[in-house]
C-alpha cells in the first residue's frame, strides 16, 4: 500500500508541476493557436484521469476498455479544438499585412474560464480517482443535490486534492513571480501555504490540531500584511482591490466551513470555499496584465470597498476565533451556544435565527482565542504606529494600551483566572477582572455593588486627573483596534461619511446627544431591572438573559462589531464620535471635571498656521481645535480621548497635552516643561525672520527639529 500511495504522490506531483507549467502558459498565450494547444493539452490530461475514473468506479477488465475509450474520445476532441484554433490564426494571418502584429486571441475571457474549467475538472477527478486508487474510495453515488454536494466535499477535502491543488498554486506563484508585483505574489504564496494547511486534509488528530493552529496563524499575518499594505499604498491597483474583497469573502465561507466541519462534521461549506479560492486564484494568474500600476483607486474614497474589506475580514476571524476556541475548549465551548430549533411558523423560525446568530456573534467575540487573535491582530498594526510616533508621550500611552489589552482582555479574564480558579465559571463573567468595569459582566445583585462602585470610582478618579484618555485611549480594549496604522487612517470616513459629519466636531450636536441620552436611558432601565430581578421582585430576562448582561452584550459584543466594520459609514472611533458607549459617557462626565486640555506654547503659531494638520489628524474628528488654540491657547473637550496624532501632526510641535502632572508641578514650583524652540515660520510670527514660511504637512512630512535647550 505504501509503494501504490508513493507512487500516485509522485504521479499527483508530476501533474501538479504539468498544470502550473500550463497556467503560466496559458497567461501568456494570446493567440488562438497558443490558447488552442493550452486547452488541448489540458484536455489531455482531463482524458487521462477521466479513463482512470472510469476505471476505478467499477474495476473490472470492462470498465478498463470503457476507461480506454473514454479517453480516447476525450483526446480525440482535444485535437479539434487544435485544428480550430490553427484555423482561427490562419485566417488572421491571411487578411493581415505579414509584417503586422501577430493574430490576437478574441475571446481572452473565454478562454480563461475554460482553462480554469480544465484544471478543476482535472483536479476533481484526480482526487477522486487517487483516493479510490489509493484503497479509500469515496463512498456514495452523485445523484441528488444532497449526495452531490457531499460527494464534491468528499472529493475536495481528499489529501489527493487539496495537496496537489496547493502544490499547483505554489508553483504557478513561483513561475509567474517577475510577473507580478510582490505584494500580489505574497497574497498568492499565502493563499497556497493555506490550503496546504487544511485541517480536513488528514484524517489524524495531531494534523487537525496543528493544521488548525498554524492555517489560523497564517490567515493573520496575511491580514496584517494586507492592512499594513493598504495603509502604505493610498492607491491600489483596481484589479488587486477587487482581488482583495472577493478572496476575503472565500476567506470567510472558509472558516465557516473549517467551523461546521469541526462541530457539525460537515465539510460541504469547506469545499465549496476551496473550489471558489481556487476559482480566484487561477482567474488572476490567467490573466496577470490586469493587474495594470496605472489603473489605481484611492481607497480611502472608496467607503463600500472599504466596508467589505473589514467586514470580509471580521467574518473570517469570528469563526476563525470559534474554531479555535471550539477546537481547545471542545463542548465547554460549543454547549454554550444557544441552538434553538429553526422549525415551527415563519415568526418563530426568525427568531430562533436571530437568538441563536446573536449569542454566537456575541459569546464569540467575548471569548479568548477571538480576542487573543484580534490582539494580535490589531496589536501588531499598534506596534508599526508605535515604531513611527515621535512623541514620547504617545508612545507611552501606546505602550500601555497594548499591555491593558494584553492583561484585561486576555490574560486576567481567561488565562489567570481558568489558572487560579480552575472549579469556577467563565473569569470573563467577574467585573474588574475584565475590561467590562462592572455593569453587564453579570446581573447586578447588591453583593455586585461593591465591585462595581469601586471599578466607576477608579474610572473616574482616572479619568479626572488624567482625562477621558485613561479609559478611551488605555484600558478599553477598543483603542486597541481604532489606532493601528491602517484602521487609523480610515479616519479620513469621519469627514467623507455624511452619517459620520453629524457627529464632527467637539460640539454635542442632536444626533450626539440623542445617542447618548438613549444609551444611558437603556443602561438604567437594564440595571433597575436586574437589580429587581435580583431582589425576586420582578422576573425579565432579554433574549435569555439577565438585562445588563444582554445589555453589555448587544453594545460592546455584537453593536461594537457591527459599527467596526461600517467605519466607512460611521467613521473611526465611533463609539466615541457618536457617544454609544456608557463607560466612556461616564468617563468623560469625570473628565470634564478635570485637568486634562489641550494646550499649545504659542498661539501666534496656530494663527499663522494654514494646513491646521491638528484638527485634520484627529481620529475622533475634532475638527474645531485650532479655533480655540488661536483664541485661547487650549482646547479641551470631553470627547477628546487624548490620542495623541493631533501632537504628532503638527508640523511645528506647538502642541502637548495638560493634566494632573502639569497641576502638580506647577503647584510644587518645579516649573513647566521646557518650551522648544521657534521654527522660523513660527519666528516669522512673533516678528521675526518672514522668509522662510512654507509648512510641511501630512504624514512622511519631515519632523521639524528643535534644539534641546528651551
Ligand atoms: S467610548 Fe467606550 S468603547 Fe469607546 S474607547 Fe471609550 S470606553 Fe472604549
Ligand atoms: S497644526 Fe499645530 S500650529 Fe497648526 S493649528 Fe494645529 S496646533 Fe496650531
Amino acid at each position: 500500500m505504501l509503494a501504490t500511495e508513493l507512487i500516485l504522490a509522485l504521479l499527483a506531483a508530476g501533474m501538479a508541476g504539468a498544470t502550473a507549467y500550463l497556467i503560466r502558459w496559458a497567461s501568456e498565450a494570446r493567440t488562438p493557436l497558443t490558447a488552442s494547444t493550452v486547452v488541448f493539452l489540458l484536455l489531455m490530461m482531463v482524458a487521462m484521469v477521466g479513463g482512470a475514473a472510469v476505471y476505478y468506479a467499477h474495476p473490472s477488465s470492462a470498465s478498463l476498455v470503457e476507461g480506454f475509450w473514454v479517453a480516447s474520445a476525450v483526446m480525440s476532441v482535444s485535437v479539434v479544438q487544435v485544428f480550430l484554433g490553427f484555423l482561427e490564426e490562419v485566417r488572421q494571418r491571411s487578411r493581415r499585412d505579414p509584417a503586422a502584429a501577430p493574430p490576437v486571441l478574441a475571446h481572452v475571457r473565454g478562454f480563461a474560464a475554460s482553462v480554469i474549467l480544465l484544471v478543476l475538472a482535472n483536479e476533481l477527478l484526480m482526487g477522486w480517482t487517487f483516493q479510490a486508487a489509493a484503497g479509500a474510495p469515496i463512498a456514495g453515488g452523485f445523484s441528488g443535490l444532497g449526495s452531490f454536494s457531499n460527494g464534491l466535499a468528499a472529493i475536495v477535502s481528499s489529501p489527493w486534492f487539496l495537496y496537489t491543488m496547493s502544490a499547483e498554486m505554489l508553483l504557478t506563484a513561483f513561475f509567474l513571480r517577475h510577473r507580478l508585483p510582490r505584494a500580489v505574489l505574497f497574497v498568492l504564496v499565502c493563499q497556497a501555504l493555506i490550503m496546504f494547511l487544511s485541517p480536513p486534509a488528514l484524517p489524524v488528530q495531531s494534523w487537525a490540531d496543528g493544521s488548525v493552529y498554524l492555517a489560523s496563524g497564517l490567515m493573520i499575518a496575511l491580514f496584517v500584511f494586507l492592512m499594513e499594505y493598504l495603509y502604505r499604498t493610498p492607491l491600489v491597483p483596481n484589479a488587486f482591490a477587487r482581488y482583495i474583497v472577493r478572496f476575503l469573502w472565500v476567506y470567510a465561507l472558509m472558516m465557516a466551513g473549517l467551523y461546521f466541519w469541526l462541530v457539525n462534521a460537515s465539510s460541504v461549506a469547506f469545499a465549496l470555499s476551496v473550489v471558489a479560492e481556487m476559482a480566484l486564484f487561477f482567474e488572476l494568474v490567467v490573466r496577470p496584465e490586469r493587474i495594470d500600476p496605472s489603473d489605481r483607486m484611492a481607497w480611502q474614497s472608496r467607503p463600500h470597498w472599504t466596508f467589505q474589506l473589514l467586514a470580509g475580514i471580521f467574518v473570517s476571524e469570528l469563526f476563525m476565533g470559534a474554531l479555535l476556541d471550539a477546537r481547545l475548549y471542545g463542548a465547554v465551548f460549543t454547549s454554550a451556544l444557544p441552538a434553538l430549533p429553526l422549525a415551527g411558523g415563519a415568526g418563530t423560525v426568525a427568531y430562533h435565527a436571530f437568538y441563536n446568530g446573536f449569542w454566537f456573534v456575541a459569546l464569540t467575540t467575548a471569548s479568548t482565542w477571538f480576542l487573543a487573535m484580534m490582539g494580535l491582530e490589531m496589536g501588531t498594526l499598534v506596534a508599526f504606529k508605535f515604531r513611527e510616533t515621535r512623541s514620547r508621550e504617545t508612545k507611552v500611552r501606546l505602550g500601555l494600551m497594548m499591555g491593558c489589552y494584553a492583561a484585561f482582555a486576555v490574560f486576567f479574564p481567561s488565562l489567570y483566572y481558568s489558572i487560579v480558579f480552575p472549579q469556577l465559571a467563565s473569569g470573563a463573567s467577574v467585573p474588574v477582572l475584565g475590561w467590562s468595569m462592572g455593569i453587564g459582566s453579570a446581573p447586578l445583585a447588591i453583593g455586585a455593588f461593591g465591585v462595581v462602585l469601586t471599578s466607576y470610582a477608579i474610572t473616574g478618579a482616572a479619568s479626572f486627573l488624567f482625562g477621558r484618555r485613561a479609559i478611551c485611549s488605555t484600558f478599553c480594549t477598543a483603542p486597541l483596534m481604532f489606532q493601528g496604522t491602517a484602521i487609523d487612517s480610515m479616519k479620513s470616513f469621519n469627514r467623507s461619511s455624511p452619517l459620520a459629519r453629524k457627529y464632527l466636531s467637539s460640539r454635542f450636536s442632536r444626533a450626539y446627544t440623542a445617542t447618548t441620552a438613549a444609551v444611558m436611558t437603556s443602561l438604567v432601565l437594564a440595571s433597575v431591572a436586574s437589580y429587581l430581578d435580583q431582589t425576586g421582585r420582578l422576573r425579565l430576562t432579554v433574549l435569555g438573559a439577565d438585562p445588563t448582561v444582554f445589555l453589555f452584550s448587544f453594545y460592546f459584543s455584537v453593536l461594537w462589531y457591527v459599527l467596526f466594520v461600517t467605519i466607512p459609514y460611521a467613521g473611526n472611533y465611533n463609539c466615541v464620535t457618536m457617544g454609544w458607549c456608557y463607560t466612556g459617557t461616564i468617563s468623560q462626565a469625570f473628565g470634564r471635571l478635570g485637568f486634562f486640555r489641550l494646550k499649545v506654547y504659542d498661539r501666534d503659531v496656530c494663527r499663522r498656521c494654514t494646513t491646521v494638520d491638528c484638527a485634520k489628524s484627529c481620529p475622533v474628528g475634532l475638527v474645531d481645535m485650532p479655533g480655540h488654540f488661536r483664541q485661547t491657547g487650549e482646547f479641551r473637550s470631553s470627547k477628546c480621548c487624548g490620542v495623541g496624532d493631533c501632537v504628532e501632526a503638527c508640523p511645528y510641535g506647538n502642541m502637548y497635552f495638560y493634566d494632573v502632572r502639569h497641576w502638580l508641578r506647577a503647584g510644587l514650583g518645579i516649573g513647566e516643561r521646557p518650551r522648544p524652540n521657534l521654527l522660523p515660520m513660527a519666528r516669522s510670527a512673533v516678528g521675526g525672520d518672514r522668509r522662510s514660511e512654507s509648512v510641511p504637512s501630512g504624514r512622511g512630512a519631515s519632523p521639524p527639529s528643535f534644539p534641546s535647550s528651551p
